[in-house]
Order: structure tokens, then sequence, then C-alpha cells
């Protein structure tokens, strides 16, 4: 099984209001140490092993200039075995796209650019306190494509303060007519002290209801699958063929290994963290303590539940002949009377092949997937 490579680039122009990734802002020289330590964590981890996908997550990926982008992936390729059709994705966020950039990430190497629109209504980005506008998201679509990317993916965000079903659809119609390849629709999720609270009690915007946010998400599905894309997991759509292969192999049960600040990496059977704060990575690296924060061996439970959860957020759900051969155990033989109800309720289908969630299964998939906690062993 090919490893997947992600390489988090922890900076951003401004941080926005509900934004919790491990993020900080942009600073010219620490990027410059901070894309040595990179390289050098990858030099160190290169053991020839396949690798058939690089991702540049953030942060603001976009931010590195191309040649680093071309120093980074050429380091990956050095120290994996990486094919010449690999995926190689770049995070962007549109004001930082220009086409000279893009066309600079082309010629590095990015095959594929996923792009931080999060709405195409200006009122919505300016709430979220988003650096770009509805026109400039357009523009830096078209000059991807001018710049030669054949595989772009825009992310789109629901629920958001004041928006209603009828803008969200508006967002979703006008991004679907700009064409892309791929789309992932996400819910905004405010964790407790993310200043956008306070914005929305202090300027009384509200949320629209759960039953809209519900209502959001079907209706955008319809929308798309009319549009000609195919929903392949719950957040996600593509065209035929356009499905991300990196992030696939977080939902099927794959290996990666992640470099740079506060990354996580799966492989045989270990789960582990590098450090989150920049300046400690970046020492780390350099011989000054250790880099992992945090490691620790899945238990054979744990590998299990974890297969189903994340097996079940594909369309295509879980194969049981596969997981059975995999982990020794037939999921519905396992958890088929606990499920049942949902079966009953048209929220999971089971056959001889498979077990999945219906669309409506995915708004209540965390009320599923509780089934699978603590239930591994018998
Ligand atoms: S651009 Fe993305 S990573 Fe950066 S602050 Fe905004 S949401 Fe967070």
């Amino acid at each position: 099984m090919s490893l997947g490579l992600y390489l988090h680039v922890p900076f951003c122009t401004s941080i926005c209001n509900y934004c919790n990734f491990n993020r900080g802002l942009f600073d010219q020289e620490v990027k410059g140490r901070y894309v040595d330590a990179l390289a050098e964590e990858i030099r160190v981890a290169g053991d020839g092993s396949p690798a058939d996908t690089i991702f540049f997550g953030g942060g603001t990926p976009s931010l590195l200039d191309p040649p680093e982008v071309a120093r980074l992936i050429a380091r990956c390729r050095s120290g994996f075995d990486v094919p010449l059709d690999a995926e190689v994705t770049l995070e962007a966020n549109p004001e930082t796209l220009t086409l000279e950039r893009l066309t600079g990430f082309r010629e590095a190497g990015v095959t594929r650019l996923s792009v931080g629109v999060q709405s195409l209504q200006d009122g919505e980005l300016h709430r979220l306190g988003r650096l770009h506008s509805a026109a400039k998201a357009r523009e830096a679509l078209a000059a991807a494509r001018r710049a030669g990317f054949g595989n772009v993916s825009l992310d789109l965000m629901m629920w958001l303060p004041k928006q209603t079903v009828a803008d969200w659809m508006t967002s979703v119609d006008e991004a679907a007519a700009l064409g892309p390849d791929h789309l992932s629709l996400y819910l905004l999720e405010l964790y407790p002290n993310a200043p956008l609270r306070d914005e929305m009690a202090r300027r009384q915007w509200s949320l629209a209801p759960d039953d809209d946010a519900a209502e959001m998400y079907l209706m955008a599905l319809e929308r798309l699958d009319r549009a000609g894309y195919r929903q392949y997991e719950i957040s996600n759509v593509a065209r035929p063929g356009c499905e991300a292969r990196h992030n696939l192999k977080y939902w099927s049960d794959g290996e990666w290994l992640g470099f740079g600040c506060g990354a996580h990496s799966t492989r045989r059977g270990v789960r582990w963290k590098n450090r989150s704060a920049t300046e400690e990575y970046i020492a780390a690296v350099r011989g000054g303590g250790p880099l992992r924060t945090e490691e620790r061996h899945l238990t054979a439970e744990e590998r299990l539940e974890e297969a189903l959860f994340t097996g079940l957020r594909l369309t295509a759900g879980v194969d049981r002949t596969a997981f059975a051969l995999r982990y020794g155990v037939d999921p519905w033989e396992r958890y088929g009377e606990a499920l049942e109800p949902f079966v009953d309720q048209g929220l999971l289908v089971h056959g001889e092949g498979h077990v999945r969630l219906t669309r409506e299964g995915m708004l209540l998939s965390h009320e599923i997937m509780v089934v699978f906690i603590g239930r591994a062993v018998r």
C-alpha cells in the first residue's frame, strides 16, 4: 500500500475569526527556517517506500513561493518512491493566487489545487473575516485553469451567520457554474472561544435553525448530482475520476506520514503527532528535543473501530469481505443487531457485500457511529 505524504504549512496572512487549525501569522524569516526544517524532516524519514500522494495543507500553503514548493516536492521524490503520476495537492487561498504564482506552482510539480473559496457572497466572506471577495475567488479559479491546472477543488462552508437556505444555494449554484473538478462542503463549526461567537452575539447575527442546515446539505448534494458531480464521501463530491486520492487514504484505512508542526502520521499501527508550536518544531528538527509529542500503538480494537468510522464516511461504505479478511470479523455479524433500527429508519443500508450510510444517514452519522464505540471486542 502506497503512503500519502502530508506537509503542514502553518502560515496565514490574517487569522479568520472561526479558525481552530494549527496556524499563525505569516513571517518571511520564520518561513525560510520552517521550509529548511520540513526539508530536513523529510530527508531523515525518507526510506524509499512507495508514496503516491503529496498534500500541502495548512494554514495557507500557497504563501510558500513556487521554488520552495519545488524543493519540498523534490525532497519527497528523493526520499520516497513517488511515481510520475502522483497526485500533488496544494491548498490555496484566493488572495494569494496570481497567474504568475499559479504557473510557478504548476511548474513546481503541483497537479491539484484546492482553493478555500468558502462562499461566493461578499457579505458572508466579510462576516467570516476572509481576505478575499467573491470576484477574487472567481478570478483565481479562471487563472488556475489558464495556468494549466486540470484538477481544481473548491471548499464551500454552509450554515454561516445570517445565511439563509437561498443564500447557500446561490453559492452552490455559482460554484457549480465555475466548473471545478471537486467540491468539499463543510458545516461551520464554532469552537468554544471562537472570536466569531462574540461577534455574532454583539451584532446579533444568528444561525439558521438545525432543520435548515440539514436542508442545505441535502439540497446542495441534489443540485451537484444534477450538475454531474458524484458524492463519494460525507462532505465531498467530484467529477468521476477526480476524487481526492490523498484524502481517500484517511477514509479507507490507508497509511500516511505527516511532516511539519502538529502533523499527524499513521503507519504500521502506530500513530504519532509532531510538536505543534512552529519554533519548537524547528528546534526539534535541528536536534533540540523530541520531535514527536504523542505516539501510541493502536490496539486491534481501535484499528477496527476506526476502519468502520472512516469507511462509513464513504458513499461506497465498508466492504464486508475486505473488512472480514483484514480484521477477522464481518461488521454486520458483529454490529447488525445494534444497527438494525437505523436500517428501519432508512439511514443505513446493508447487503451481501457492504454496509453503508444513506444520504439521510450521513446527516446523523455521529449518532449511528456511537454504536461501534466499545463494542469491538465481545
Ligand atoms: S486561512 Fe484557513 S487556516 Fe488560515 S486562519 Fe483562515 S481558516 Fe484558518
